[in-house]
């Protein structure tokens, strides 16, 4: 997988989530499996943990001043250069964090076909959201649908595109209410993605709401 290709990223207010330990398990599966793949998330990520855990350690968070606020950050400076992640042997296009989910390689996948040639698999997760993997043929559409909730969809093979946008391996799109879309598998190689989604419930968490001012999202 070509990293310096990735265009399309995890937003600030899922990293939050994710280094808060807020997110659905599903979510925190795809955020795992792109932040093994993007060095920028990772560095990310990492900054949002260690902001969320100096605002935990003030006594009263709510109501921590502006002032103490710019000494924590300041305190925190800038990012540490990501260190590089450990790497287990990937199976086929899958890394690590979602390979122990699979329990195995392609070949333990147990595909159930969804129509128009498009496969899909369940993975165990947690309630609140679900996780899929999706088997879209090269050249293939995926059924124009809406959302109930917020829907993330990794890249793992292949690739996408939906409208003016394409998606290649470790791009996530990020769909919400708002959007209907019909994603297209291009033409080459089979497309492989991760999907979740949390419909009707929404990840809610103290620290992206503590955190939003600051990072003003
Ligand atoms: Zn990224
Ligand atoms: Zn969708």
């Amino acid at each position: 997988m070509h990293r310096t290709s990735i265009k399309h990223h995890i937003s600030d207010q899922l990293l939050m989530g994710y280094a808060a330990g807020s997110l659905p398990e599903a979510f925190s599966l795809v955020v795992a499996t792109h932040i093994s793949l993007c060095d920028e998330c990772r560095a990310r990520s990492a900054a949002f943990e260690a902001v969320g855990g100096a605002v935990l350690e003030s006594s009263d968070s709510a109501e921590m001043s502006e002032a103490s606020l710019d000494a924590c950050l300041a305190r925190l400076g800038t990012p540490e250069a990501p260190r590089a992640p450990v790497r287990r042997a990937a199976t086929g296009p899958f890394p690590a964090p979602l390979a122990d989910y699979i329990g195995g390689d392609m070949g333990a996948i147990r595909w159930k076909p969804i129509g128009m040639g498009v496969r899909q698999a369940i993975l165990p997760t947690a309630k609140g959201a679900s996780a899929r993997l999706l088997h879209i043929p090269a050249g293939q559409s995926v059924p124009d649908h809406g959302h109930r909730g917020l829907e993330l969809t990794l890249v793992l093979q292949g690739a996408f595109r939906d409208d003016t946008e394409r998606f290649g391996p470790g791009d996530v799109e990020i769909a919400d209410e708002a959007d209907q879309h019909t994603p297209v598998a291009e033409a080459g190689d089979d497309c492989i993605c991760l999907a979740a989604t949390d419909a009707p419930l929404r990840f809610r968490g103290m620290m992206p709401r503590l955190l939003q001012p600051i990072f003003r999202i």
